[in-house]
């Protein structure tokens, strides 16, 4: 038996059948709501290699977490993540991962690339600058990225301060230390 067959046979075989992790994609429930703005089509396949971190609270009304009023600005300026996530932690899709999202601006990855909305998925957590994201918020954040870091080849999880500095500050109050414990 060659190595490669014998290295093949336990990838295989070596896993117990019962009890075997779940996919990581199967522990996120992502509740569609697909906005016409703020995106494009991308012209070819896309080549996903960075997650970029945001935050956004409704200025419109009283209610600075309204994620009805977030939208409403985004649509107003014409701009969008991918994904929003609730006070509660409820995921919302708002532009499909295929899409070139509006979300980056004009920003900069470590590797020096400029165009970044192309290469890269936005997700948004409702928050303001005084305020933190909720415990509900940083599990369905750490779930719905270990499920797309399984489906893309990411290079990259930064904040939108880390590719626009001087320019952003968000996402506001993120404990970065926390959450790389619990992606771990
Ligand atoms: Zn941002």
């Amino acid at each position: 038996m060659s190595f490669t067959l014998f290295i093949g046979l336990i990838l295989l075989f070596g896993q117990p059948q019962s009890g075997a992790p779940q996919h990581p994609c199967g522990q996120v429930k992502v509740v569609g709501r697909l906005v016409h703005w703020g995106h494009r089509k991308a012209d070819h396949p896309r080549k996903i290699e960075a997650i970029i971190i945001h935050s956004s609270y409704n200025a419109l009304t009283a209610d600075s977490f309204s994620v009805a009023g977030v939208l409403k600005e985004y649509k107003g300026i014409d701009v969008s993540p991918h994904y929003i996530i609730d006070r509660d932690g409820t995921i919302y899709r708002l532009v499909r991962d295929r899409d070139v999202a509006y979300h980056a601006g004009k920003s900069r990855l470590p590797d020096g690339a400029k165009d970044v909305n192309p290469v890269s998925i936005g997700i948004e957590l409702v928050n303001t600058i005084h305020d933190s994201p909720t415990d509900a918020q940083y599990l369905s954040l750490a779930k719905l990225i270990r499920c797309l870091k399984s489906k893309y080849s990411i290079r990259y999880l930064l904040g939108h301060s880390d590719i626009a500095p001087g320019r952003k500050t968000d996402p506001w109050n993120f404990d970065w230390k926390r959450f790389d414990l619990m992606l771990k």
